[in-house]
């Protein structure tokens, strides 16, 4: 589950989780709206019923990025990718798919369908405005057909990772058949865009409107930093591509027993060879892995008295990595589970260790190189 946010429903077997800052959002509609947008519209209204629109409108708002996202998920499960939950957040949403789409066509697909959908909404929002009898009615169906209109045309940015971003990446990806260029190419205009936003902000709070200038610049700064931890994260795998965690592994195989007390693991092990980390092994099988910080928390007192069994990450399951494997996927594995350091295992023996900060120096080393 994504940090921060908490699952509020499932549809069509799909997990919907909102994410804290959309309460946030949430507010901040309510309050413009019921402040600044409906009273000027609507003369008769009493503040109450102000803030009581302002809420509808909120929840009417939300309801609309939940079907935008819908339609990517529902497209993208169609088109045989596996989706695992919506994360409704500060701009809209995120369909979190398993995986990138395998064809560009896919992609294109299921990325242009979000502000489609979004535009089908404002017209019949705005639709439903033209005709309907009520005037609060017609005002708040107006809003929506309005705002699904901003959605739908703010997504078609062509910058990763808003829609207009994965379509540009696909476009690029159908044309040179290589899918990491597509996502350089949308991922650099996303930042050209975010940056663009940035000034925009700036000129507009000098300009004295600081409301809608910080709106602007936070956007601005969301879009630049969003693309760019994506592109890392393909770039460091393109760099290890050839790479083994035999290559980068060190070949210690130090280990502790279970029955290790932690004042021993201290004294004999961590601190005589300089060492942040051990495996734990009973019956030459890894069964854990202790750090300094799985210790941190016993106090000095109790330090001769606590078994490294008792302490050691690992114990509901130990994750362990082969010497064969892709470094790319090894450091998969690691930051999925937040690991700093991950037994090696051959045969079921452990053969070394795999450090977090030994595959960066291997990436690093590689970028520096120009290596692939
Ligand atoms: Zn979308």
């Amino acid at each position: 589950m994504r940090s921060g946010s908490v699952r509020i429903f499932r549809v069509a077997g799909i997990d919907v989780l909102v994410h804290v800052s959309w309460l946030v959002i949430f507010g901040l509609v309510t309050w413009s709206l019921a402040i600044g947008y409906y009273p000027p519209l609507l003369p008769d209204l009493t503040p109450a019923q102000a803030w009581v629109l302002g809420a509808i409108s909120a929840i009417l708002l939300f309801a609309s990025v939940l079907v935008h996202e819908l339609a990517h998920s529902l497209l993208a499960r169609h088109r045989g990718l596996e989706v695992d939950s919506i994360t409704l957040f500060l701009f809209g949403g995120v369909s979190s798919l398993r995986g990138d789409a395998p064809r560009a066509s896919t992609e294109l697909l299921v990325a242009a369908v979000g502000p489609l959908t979004s535009f089908v909404l404002a017209a019949v929002f705005l639709a439903g405005s033209a005709i309907a009898g009520d005037a609060r009615l017609a005002a708040v169906l107006g809003y929506l057909g309005l705002i699904n209109a901003l959605l739908g045309a703010f997504n078609l940015v062509p910058g990763f990772p808003l829609d207009g971003g994965r379509v540009l990446r696909a476009l690029v990806w159908q044309i040179t058949g290589d899918m990491r260029r597509g996502l350089e190419v949308a991922v650099g205009v996303g930042q050209l865009v975010g940056y663009g936003f940035m000034a925009w902000g700036v000129v507009e709070v000098l300009a004295g409107d600081a409301f809608d200038g910080i709106w602007i610049a936070v956007i601005g700064w969301f879009l630049q930093g969003a693309g760019a931890a994506q592109l890392r994260q393909v770039r460091s795998e393109a760099h290890l591509g050839a790479v083994h965690v035999r290559d980068v592994m060190r070949g210690d195989t130090t280990a502790v027993g279970p029955n290790t007390t932690v004042e021993a693991l201290i004294e004999t092990y961590l601190l005589p060879g300089n060492r942040r980390a051990l495996p734990v092994v009973s019956d030459e099988r890894v069964v854990g892995m202790v750090s300094v910080s799985d210790i941190q928390g016993v106090p000095a007192d109790e330090r001769s008295l606590t078994r490294v069994a008792d302490v050691m990450g690992g114990r509901g399951g130990v994750v362990t990595v082969t010497p064969e494997m892709p470094l790319a996927q090894a450091l998969q594995a690691m930051l999925t589970g937040d690991y700093e350091q991950v037994p090696v295992v051959e045969d079921e023996r452990l053969v070394g260790v795999l450090t977090r900060a030994d595959v960066v120096r291997q990436v690093q080393l590689r970028e520096a190189l120009h290596l692939e």
